[in-house]
C-alpha cells in the first residue's frame, strides 16, 4: 500500500474514495482531468503515494511522470489540436501550489490566448466525461 494522508484529496482519489475522470493509471501515477480547467483538456498526473512536492517526490515516481508525460502530450495534441502545450509543475506557496500533494500541469494552448494555470471555473461534468473518453482512446491508439 502507499503512503497516503486522509485529508489529502489527491490521496482520496488514488484510492479511488473520491471521484475523478480518469485518463490513465500505473503502479505508481494516476493521469485525470483537472476540475477547473485552464483549457479543455488541462491534465493532472499524479503520484498514487503521497509527496508533498519535488523536495520530497521519489526519483521513481519523478520519471514514471515524465515518462508518461510524453505519451499524455501526444494524446492531448491529437484530440485537443492544440499549438502549444504547456508543462507546469508548482512546488509550495509561493510558487501557486494550492493541493500539496505532488503533481504536473499539462495545459493545451492556444495561439494568442494568455491563459494562466489555474482558473475560477469548475467544468460542466459532463464535458469533463467526454473529453476524458476522447483522451482515453486517443491514448490506446
Ligand atoms: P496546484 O496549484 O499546482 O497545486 O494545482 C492544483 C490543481 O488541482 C488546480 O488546478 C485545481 O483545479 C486542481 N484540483 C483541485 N481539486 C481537484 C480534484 N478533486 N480533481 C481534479 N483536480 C483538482
Ligand atoms: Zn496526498
Amino acid at each position: 500500500m502507499h503512503h497516503q494522508l486522509d485529508d489529502c484529496i489527491f490521496c482520496q482519489i488514488a484510492q479511488g474514495n473520491a471521484p475523478a475522470s480518469k485518463i490513465h493509471e500505473d503502479e505508481l501515477t494516476l493521469t485525470m482531468l483537472d476540475i477547473f480547467p485552464a483549457t479543455p483538456g488541462h491534465v493532472l498526473i499524479i503520484s498514487k503515494a503521497h509527496f508533498d512536492d519535488i523536495f520530497t517526490a521519489s526519483p521513481q515516481v519523478l520519471a514514471q511522470i515524465a515518462i508518461n508525460s510524453s505519451k499524455i502530450a501526444k494524446a492531448l495534441q491529437a484530440v485537443t489540436q492544440a499549438d502549444g502545450l504547456g508543462i507546469y509543475q508548482l512546488n509550495k506557496a509561493a510558487a501557486g501550489q494550492t493541493v500539496f500533494h505532488y503533481h504536473m500541469h499539462l495545459i493545451p494552448q492556444f495561439t494568442n490566448q494568455n491563459i494562466g494555470i489555474h482558473s475560477k471555473q469548475a467544468a460542466d461534468p459532463q464535458q469533463l466525461e467526454a473529453m476524458a473518453q476522447q483522451l482515453r482512446q486517443a491514448l490506446n491508439e
